[in-house]
């Protein structure tokens, strides 16, 4: 130590500041950083998101980026305050998943103008030509999956029927929910038309059945509205759900009123994005199913996008015809939803390392 002191103090300035450039660490530091990428998520309110936010600041680092990782609590203009500042910092792509895909034009404008790179993360952006790319599940599939599980645990296929339904779609700002919709409804129309799924309320359409921001507690006041006009010398059998914070808003309504006690069996209700509240719920007999989407995978792709983007190659995409924004057709590459209840949970929760066990307790 004496030696080094001595050594060190020996050299002149300008030697010394060469000698420090020269650290094998500050090189490793430097050659490290391939840029920042900003990350703007909608909310923390739904555990999704926050192990969408995770997954890519992880898995951006290991590439060897950095990251500024955002959440905007569902308020759409402190979302858009997050992306300008983005843009300030300089960030070289932006990751967005938008509260309200219809709001951010202005600012995918900026960031065009600065040579930013876009990509929407499992929300479409609608209504801008700045997007580059598109990351998401097959959502259409997402709604194919919560009515066919319904209609199986029904048992419509086999004739029976009719049972009541009601239907809830999601938040109208997000492109979506009309998706998860229209492939519920692919599957349900078919037997509301045959008369074996019946809508008491005759509710039905996004505009009557949307949820807006995606709130389980106004589910749960649209269930009790539902459940005291239609439903008070009627039983209700099923309900489509699109995500599992709306399931929980409307199992607690149907409890309320004495559902999944005495005679009055709980109706199947569906769900999405497999929440550890949903999961003890369903292992609690209460919720019937949900959907299971990796936030891992997603990740992944997503961080492939701009491996490639950055790097001057061409993302890999699988679907160049579903995502018309209003202005393009955003390439898109979309992974695939899978139905999860009871009989597989372990397998696909456990068994992937998405949730430990003692999660679920
Ligand atoms: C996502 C779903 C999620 C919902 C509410 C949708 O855009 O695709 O996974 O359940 O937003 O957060």
């Amino acid at each position: 130590m004496k030696r080094l002191k001595i050594a060190l103090a020996s050299m002149g300035a300008g030697l010394m500041m060469v000698a420090v450039g020269l650290l094998p660490l500050s090189t490793a530091a430097v050659a490290a950083d391939k840029g920042l990428v900003g990350i703007s998520m909608p909310t923390k309110s739904s555990a999704r998101w926050i192990s969408d936010g995770n997954s890519m600041v992880e898995q951006f680092k290991a590439a060897g980026y950095s990251t500024d990782l955002q959440y905007a609590e569902d308020d759409i203009p402190n979302q858009l305050q997050q992306i300008e500042t983005m843009i300030l910092k300089g960030v070289k792509v932006l990751v967005i998943a938008a509260i309200d895909g219809t709001t951010l034009s202005n600012a995918l404008q900026q960031a065009a103008d600065s040579g930013i790179k876009v990509i929407a993360y499992d929300r479409l952006i609608r209504d801008s030509g700045n997007v580059d790319y598109y990351a998401t599940f097959d959502n259409f599939q997402v709604g194919v999956i919560q009515a066919t599980s319904l209609n199986d645990a029904l048992g419509v296929k086999d004739g029976k029927g009719p049972f009541n339904i009601e239907l809830f779609g999601g938040s109208p700002d997000d492109n979506n929910a009309f998706f998860f919709y229209d492939g519920a409804m692919s599957v349900l129309q078919p037997f509301i038309d045959k008369g074996q799924l019946v809508v008491q309320s005759k509710q039905m359409g996004m505009k009557q059945v949307g949820t807006l921001r995606w709130d389980g507690a106004v589910a749960q006041a649209r269930m009790d509205n539902l459940l005291s006009a239609f439903y008070t010398d009627k039983q209700v059998n099923a309900v489509l759900s699109p995500y599992d914070g709306l399931s929980i808003g409307i199992l607690s309504s149907l409890k309320g009123v004495g559902y999944g006690s005495g005679d009055l069996k709980m109706p199947f209700v569906s769900g999405q994005d497999a929440e550890v509240p949903s999961v003890k719920s369903m292992l609690a007999g209460e919720q019937y199913s949900t959907v299971f989407k990796d936030t891992r995978e997603l990740a992944k792709v997503t961080v492939g996008m701009v491996e490639a983007l950055l790097g001057g190659g061409t993302p890999e995409i699988n679907d160049t015809k579903t995502y018309n924004n209003g202005v393009k057709i955003v390439p898109s590459y979309l992974l695939k939803p899978v139905a999860v209840d009871v009989t597989n949970w372990e397998k696909v929760l456990l068994g992937s390392g998405y949730y430990t066990a003692d999660q679920i307790k």
